[in-house]
């Protein structure tokens, strides 16, 4: 196994498995003292790819890039990739959390990994500043020693924050969807409230509001959140806490005059129809102004108690994103901008052939694309295919072209919405319902990056079914609701 400079300069000690003729050199780069850059003696024989983050755009890029041929170096807070589509199924027990997550070290030693934040890109000196995301060993509590990396080539895949416009209370109070262990704390706390409003020391004031669940953001994240919320408790939840379940609420509050604004209009019709009917409330053009612990305050309405606010309200950019100064920046978004071969492009109109942006900390400009899996995904596979090419001297000269495979999203019970309206066909642009479902289902399925998912996730979603097909349920005598149902154990 080769070490590389890129894998030496972040360790503070001779690692275990290095070859001892290796030799550290310690010396500061750029005006941070503090940083570490442990530079080797041996020739360098790869040229170093950095990439940054490990999302759909990272993760992407490390699964497939020749290992071989590149020096990698991958730099996440996370040390997995994240399935988001997949995370608000987990946070209502749908599915397990395993079922979200990919390790990165899958593909560790081949490439190095550092579970750290890249938090200042110097581009003249091809150098990152890293602060690990692991607590200080022996001493918790003392700062984080920051330390350094080099690249020849670097893919910038960092993502975005959540949006929360300013309202204050908001990232203190609220919870977001964006990560596997937002889905774990949304689930602990739902399971929280019912528990909470089980206790007998409770009016039954208290006990609505504790079951009082606030969704802010009508997109396809907080939709698909309510409607599995919407399916945990009218499935477990009414089955183990019957009179709890039936003052529980659901309610999604948006600013803008209708839900999913992406999806074609009678798409949204349908979701509205099947939420009202389900119960779930909508309540658009209304403005929540600032959120305190267990309430809200919305414009329109006053004070809201909540026992849960999910707040999904849009994308804010990453602050590593935003500190880079040497680029074109989209106005709106503050993405920063790339040509059509994902390459960046410097303020002076120029591009630089080293530095590629994709996912959703980055635009092409003048062909602004929706911030989706799907588009960093494709970005991804384009990117990687690219850079295998430039390893063996054949560059390629194709540029990136997005191919839309439509929009899905989940409405519960079952149902879902599909809209690929945009492509002439007349097969299969527009669902709704079961089959809509069916594809949301097969989509996610095929597109689960490993055996152990691809095995997981069917399993899951059989075990914990809740229900059960009349075709069976009339052949069995005492016939039961579902599988086993969501676990709702807390923990
Ligand atoms: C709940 C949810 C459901 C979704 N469902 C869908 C869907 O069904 N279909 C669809 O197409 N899209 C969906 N999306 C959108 C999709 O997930 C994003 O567009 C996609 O994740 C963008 O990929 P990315 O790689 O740019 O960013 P991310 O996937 O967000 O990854 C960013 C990575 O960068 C890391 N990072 C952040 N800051 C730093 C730093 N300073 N240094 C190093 N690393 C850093 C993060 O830890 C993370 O690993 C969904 C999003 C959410 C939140």
């Amino acid at each position: 196994m080769s070490f590389t400079s890129c894998h030496k300069i972040a360790l503070s000690g001779r690692p275990h498995g290095l070859p001892p003729s290796v030799v550290y050199r310690l010396r500061s780069i750029g005006n941070n003292s503090s940083s570490r850059n442990f530079a080797s003696s041996a020739a360098r024989q790869k040229e170093r790819v950095l990439i940054v983050g490990s999302g759909w755009g990272g993760y992407g890029v490390l699964k497939g890039i020749d290992k071989k041929r590149w020096d990698v170096t991958i730099v996440s807070p996370n040390n997995y990739f994240n399935f988001t589509p997949l995370l608000a199924s987990c946070a209502v027990g749908t599915l397990e959390f395993r079922c979200a997550v990919e390790p990165v070290r899958r593909y560790a030693p081949q490439v190095a990994a550092y579970q750290a934040w890249c938090d200042k890109i110097d581009f003249g000196l091809k150098t990152v500043e890293c602060m690990p995301a692991t607590p200080v060993p022996f001493d918790a509590s003392a700062p984080a020693t920051p330390f350094t990396l080099r690249w020849d080539k670097i893919v910038l895949a960092a993502g975005a924050y959540s949006q929360t416009f300013g309202v204050p209370g908001v990232k203190e109070n609220a919870h977001f969807l964006k990560d596997v262990r937002d889905a774990r704390k949304i689930r602990i706390r739902v399971l929280e409230c019912f528990e909470q409003a089980m206790q007998p020391t409770l009016s039954d004031i208290d006990r609505r509001n504790l079951l009082n669940f606030c969704i802010v953001g009508g997109g396809p994240t907080g939709v698909e959140f309510a409607a599995e919320l919407h399916d945990l408790i009218h499935a477990e939840m009414a089955n183990h806490y019957p009179t709890l379940a039936k003052l529980a609420k659901i309610t999604i509050f948006d600013v803008a005059p209708s839900i999913l604004g992406s999806f074609d209009k009678s798409l949204v019709e349908f979701t509205e129809k099947t939420f009202s009917r389900d119960g779930i409330s909508i309540l658009t053009s209304h403005h929540v102004e600032r959120v305190q612990p267990g309430k809200m305050f919305v414009k329109e309405r006053g004070e809201v108690p909540f026992g849960i606010l999910v707040w999904s309200t849009g994308l804010a950019p990453n602050p590593l994103i935003n500190s880079i100064t040497e680029f074109k920046k989209d106005e709106k978004t503050k993405s920063v901008l790339t040509d059509e071969h994902l390459n960046l492009i410097r303020n002076d109109a120029t591009v630089d052939p080293d530095v590629w942006g994709i996912g959703d900390c980055a635009q092409i400009e003048d062909a602004i694309l929706p911030a989706t899996a799907q588009v960093a995904n494709q970005k991804a596979q384009y990117l990687v295919n690219k850079l295998n090419k430039l390893v063996k001297d054949q560059p390629s000269s194709k540029p990136f072209q997005f191919e839309n495979q439509g929009s899905l999203a989940y409405i519960g019970d079952w149902k879902a919405i599909y809209d690929n309206s945009h492509k002439e066909s007349k097969i299969l642009n527009k669902e709704s319902g079961r089959v809509a479902w069916l594809l949301w289902r097969s989509a996610y399925f095929t597109m689960t990056l490993s055996w152990r998912n691809k095995i997981l996730v069917p399993m899951y979603w059989f075990l914990n079914c809740d229900k059960i097909s009349p075709l069976i349920r009339n052949r069995i005598s005492n016939p039961p609701t579902g599988i086993f149902g969501r676990d709702i154990t807390r923990f």
